[in-house]
């Protein structure tokens, strides 16, 4: 789901009351998953909402359009520790395409079958264009995921403790560095750029990793509005606070090519990396580092969480000299 600032701000100032109104009820409103309890087993469930023009650019390849639609929802199941197991779409186009839905269909379809996430039902509605708008640029996309968890078990933003390690999956930055190149911000060497590409159009959900964190990690959460901003939603949601150290902030040899400014920029700040974030007691390292091992997925430990005092900021990131490192922005929100 996407429950930045502005965005989940909506749903919760409008239509969220906070109470049970049936039985299936979740507490955690403002995860990345609703969690739900039924009988002997929890399902959680995601839905996210992509548009092109605002999450895609408007000459993106339909068939890493579907790739990626699918890919954000598995992220989120990925952050609760939950196995992906069905889903469901649905697709606004502005004018009748067969070519477009069918390469669309060809990306989702991929992740599907290889992701064991099968398509259960969808639809499909033609809306209004907009004269002089990219071609597709109306087209928006909404999938509903839903994955399995053992009764009692669902990984949370809000179970960080102080003295927990901070740990992130795969490298960070690598996709906004990519789109700072294609608005034409930022020059990259053309192998670094194809290198940077592939993880913006192709992200690789981490649901093997966030299934075997499950009995592990104390709290997690996938990044996608930056990892500076969803590491303050750990933080807030744990009422802790965190320091991190930049030397230790793992980012692709691609990245690395880049000055060290625009490294911070894209790994602290930019967003669409679909890494987890998530935090464990140091009793717990080796675990996690096997569990990097089964799971083909780099494992990096950055910092540590704190308990919270008033007066200082919740997250501090030191660079090698012992100074704060000042963030570019607090990542972004479609509707900032
Ligand atoms: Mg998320």
């Amino acid at each position: 789901m996407s429950e930045n600032g502005g965005e989940f701000s909506i749903i919760d100032r409008f239509f969220s009351s906070g109470e049970a109104t049936g039985p299936w009820f979740c507490k955690g409103v403002g995860d990345d998953c609703a969690i739900i309890d039924i009988g002997a087993s929890r399902i959680a469930v995601t839905i996210d909402m992509l548009a092109m023009g605002t999450h895609f650019l408007p000459d993106a390849a339909p068939e890493d359009v579907g790739f990626k639609a699918l890919a954000v929802n598995l992220s989120d199941l990925a952050a609760a520790g939950a196995v992906p197991r069905a889903f469901f779409l649905s697709i606004g186009l502005p004018k009748k395409d067969d070519g477009w839905v069918s390469r669309f269909s060809r990306g989702l379809m991929e992740l599907s079958r290889r992701s064991g996430c099968a398509l259960l039902g969808g639809d499909t509605v033609r809306t209004p264009r907009i004269p002089k708008a990219d071609e597709n640029s109306p087209a928006v996309f909404s999938i509903t995921a839903m994955g399995d968890l053992p009764k009692g078990m669902g990984l949370t933003r809000g179970g960080a403790r102080p003295g927990d390690d901070i740990w992130v999956s795969g490298t960070l930055g690598d996709a906004y560095a990519a789109l700072k190149y294609r608005w034409g911000h930022w020059a990259i060497a053309p192998k670094a750029f194809e290198q940077l590409r592939v993880r913006m159009d192709r992200p690789e959900p981490r649901n093997a990793l966030g299934r075997l964190l499950l009995p592990i990690a104390t709290a997690a959460i996938d990044v996608s509005d930056g990892f500076a901003q969803d590491l303050t939603h750990v933080l807030e949601r744990s009422r802790v606070k965190a320091r991190v150290d930049w030397d230790s902030v793992p980012r692709s040899e691609a990245l690395r090519s880049l000055p060290e400014e625009q490294q911070k920029e894209a790994s602290l700040s930019g967003g669409d990396d679909y890494e987890l974030v998530f935090t464990a007691p140091p009793s717990r390292r080796r675990e996690i580092f096997e569990a990097g091992i089964a799971s083909d997925t780099l494992v990096t430990r950055v910092g540590t969480i704190l308990p919270l005092e008033s007066s200082d900021s919740a997250l501090t990131i030191y660079d090698a000299t012992g100074g704060a490192v000042a963030l570019k922005s607090e990542g972004f929100d479609h509707f900032a």
